[in-house]
């Protein structure tokens, strides 16, 4: 046996120790989370409407945040208002001691003019970086706002026995600021209330989190270990050349064509160069602008597009690359590519150990429900990611589509996208077991 092993033994041995000292989560206590989710999904669904009818852009959720502040206040916790701009903590403390957990929901809704002819149908606008839009909780943050209230009541109504924190966040932003100013250094929502601190004091030893999605079954719940949601950065590539007439190329340096062949070579980086048999990657391109007139070769060509992975590091030489394979193919022909890479969302990965803990309580959970520990990676992103850079976490994905749509539902920003709410009652459920499951420090008891 060498050094590391026998370290490595020692090791498990301590946190086998550790757990045996806590005691299991009394049975009582998650039959009693299920009678009051029960009892509060009415109500749960009333806020959800409201939310839904009154939704509110990134950065502007000024009256989603006052009315969860009051109802955090209202169950008695120490309530943080206006952190990065709109967000909510508030603090639940146990009864006993014990470990912290934090909890998130996103409240922002999307630039989207909502089509669904529902009775609490959303006529709402907003500014979207100057310009007045429709306005729609199309990506279902309105139902994370609702679930997250009534876990909180649930959990505050057991607060006597619970053993340990709980913290409740309630971020803004999550889609983006809709007042975004590049240059600035303006961040996402969950960076910006990490930065202010929002997680500092009590510092929370898990994360959990949930997102809606359709195409999937009301009440499924997915989950799976290691990376879940793709990284996701914007780039910018200006291929400069030198202008000329249309009909004599030969007197200037095209950057049309070298743009061309920069966005065909850029499409090598993920079938050719990158080792695809660990993650998957993808390099988009969105929009290309250059040029004024049918017959004048223009001086500059701008590209822009989007990068998805799955790995930090892969992450990291597709950003490499991309700059590269632009400055290398702009050079055979005399123009020049400078590249710019904006980095937005990190992976959102779950924490393996986490993960592994927390399955009992997942499958209970589920019941007869369908669920799975091994759902298919998204390549959709989540600012989700900042907070796993704090603690160990677990983001969970809530099936919302009636059974037999799941096929045929749009999609999460669609202006046609439908939450089935009777699957927000496994959201609920989901939160408080793996909250009052990791309070109590082991797993949680057979039904
Ligand atoms: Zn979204
Ligand atoms: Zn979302």
């Amino acid at each position: 046996m060498n050094i590391k092993l026998a370290r490595a033994g020692l090791f498990s041995l301590a946190i086998a120790l550790g757990a045996t000292a806590q005691a299991a989560t009394p049975a009582a206590t998650t039959a009693a989370a299920d009678t009051a989710a029960q009892a509060i999904e009415a109500k749960m669904l009333t806020w959800r409407r409201d939310f839904h009818q009154h939704p509110e852009l990134g950065n502007a959720e000024v009256r989603s945040a006052k009315i969860i502040a009051d109802h955090l206040k209202k169950l008695g916790m120490k309530v943080r208002t206006g952190v990065a701009k709109t967000g909510v903590v508030g603090v639940l403390e146990g009864g006993r001691p014990g470990p912290t957990v934090a909890l998130r929901a996103d409240m922002d809704a999307l630039p989207v003019k909502e089509n669904l002819g529902l009775p609490f149908e959303s006529k709402a606008t907003g500014t979207y970086r100057g310009q007045t839009v429709p306005v729609m909780h199309a990506c279902g943050h309105d139902t994370h706002m609702a679930i997250l209230m009534a876990t909180a009541e649930i959990l505050a109504g057991m607060k006597k026995d619970l053993p340990g924190k709980v913290v409740f966040l309630f971020q803004p932003a999550e889609e983006g600021p809709s007042d975004f100013e590049a240059g600035t250094g303006q961040t996402w929502g969950a960076k910006a209330m990490v930065e202010q601190g929002a997680l500092a004091d009590p510092k929370p030893d898990a994360i959990f989190g949930l997102h809606v999605f359709s195409g999937m079954e009301t009440g499924t719940l997915a989950w799976r270990a290691g990376p879940l949601m793709a990284s996701a950065d914007s780039y910018s590539v200006t291929v400069t050349g030198r202008q000329t007439h249309g009909a004599l190329p030969w007197r200037g340096v095209d950057p049309v064509v070298a743009s061309a062949q920069i966005i065909n070579g850029l499409q090598t980086i993920v079938s050719r160069q990158l080792d695809i048999s660990k993650e998957p990657a993808i390099v988009s391109v969105g929009q290309i602008h250059g040029g004024v007139r049918y017959n004048i070769i223009p001086d500059e060509v701008v590209f822009e597009g989007t990068l998805r992975a799955f790995d930090e590091g892969m992450r990291e030489d597709m950003h490499k690359r991309v700059a590269q394979t632009s400055a290398s193919i702009a050079e055979a022909s005399g123009a020049k590519a400078e590249t710019k890479v904006t980095k937005i969302y990190d992976v959102t990965s779950n924490d393996p150990a986490l993960t592994a803990k927390m399955r009992p309580t997942l499958v209970r959970v589920a019941g007869a429900k369908p669920w799975t520990d091994n759902v298919q990676k998204s390549t959709g992103a989540e600012d989700f990611s900042e907070l796993s850079r704090v603690a160990p976490s677990l983001f969970l994905f809530l099936g919302i589509s009636k059974p037999g749509e799941e096929k045929t539902a749009a999609a999460n920003h669609s202006p046609f996208f439908y939450v089935d709410e009777a699957g927000l009652i496994q959201g609920v459920r989901a939160l408080t077991h793996l909250t009052v499951d990791y309070l109590h420090g082991v797993d949680a008891p057979k039904p």
